[in-house]
């Protein structure tokens, strides 16, 4: 088939920087409020508010179908990614990936850290770190000249070579005008495959890595993601642009 990538233009390129800058900002503000004791729809009423504060909206807010109905993805221990923000009260020994969007003078934000609340077993422990590497060597594979599966391959056998799984059914994806655009990023595949990556390209890598099984289940709500085995599950993301220079995080 075809594909329509959208090659950015350097002032396009600072203006998702921007929007990245901001997400990145709020994500360390959640992070700072991340404590046993408080909701996730304390943390997403906070992220809201600085995300206006700072002249941008929301980017997840009303996207998609159904509309997803939060600022923030909120995800903890079992759920993968895109749970809603509700009233459960976060626990030590818990982790919650959080995934933020932002949309401002056009372009979007979109990145993600899963948090540790207070002390985690260190099998969790293990999944953050290696999840957290395993988006580092994706985007070490982030270069012109590269396939998108050089990407794929370096997150796969990363995650896999340290006993974790890597989840099929969600990819990364390009960024910019829209949230999702082409090409996809799947965290497994084959280097050498998929499209070229060329100067201009901005894509989000977004491993999800699950401590058992690949699988995961979708939920009634039309959103939330779980593991099959409900074992926990971590999520990183980065927007990195592609330069001649190398990857641009
Ligand atoms: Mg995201
Ligand atoms: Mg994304």
């Amino acid at each position: 088939g075809t594909t329509m990538i959208h090659l950015k233009t350097k002032e396009e390129v600072e203006l998702l920087r921007e929007n990245n800058l901001l997400v990145s900002a709020t994500l360390a503000e959640v992070g700072r409020h991340v404590r046993p004791g408080v909701t996730t729809k304390e943390l997403d009423a906070l992220a809201e508010e600085f995300i206006r504060s700072h002249g941008a909206v929301p980017g997840f807010l009303g996207y998609g179908n159904p509309p997803f109905p939060a600022t923030l993805c909120m995800s903890v221990n079992e759920y993968v990614v895109h749970g809603i923000p509700s009233g459960y009260v976060l626990k030590n020994g818990d982790i919650v990936s959080v995934d933020c969007g932002t949309v401002m003078k056009g372009f979007y934000g979109d990145s993600a850290y899963t948090f540790a609340v207070g002390e985690v077993s260190s099998e969790v422990g293990k999944l953050l770190q290696v999840t957290k590497e395993a988006l580092y060597k994706g985007v070490a594979q982030a270069k012109a000249g590269n396939r998108i599966g050089d990407i794929s391959a370096a997150v796969q056998s990363y995650a896999e070579s340290n006993g974790f799984s890597v989840v099929r059914e969600l990819v990364g994806h390009g960024l910019g005008r829209n949230m999702h655009e082409e090409p996809e990023v799947p965290n497994y595949g084959i280097r050498g495959r998929g499209p070229i990556l060329k100067e201009g390209m901005v894509i989000c890598i977004e491993p999800m890595i699950n401590m058992g099984t690949k699988h995961v289940v979708f939920e009634q709500d039309g959103w939330t993601v779980c593991t099959r085995d409900r074992k926990p599950s971590a999520h990183f993301e980065f927007a990195v642009a592609i330069t001649k220079d190398g990857p641009d995080v």
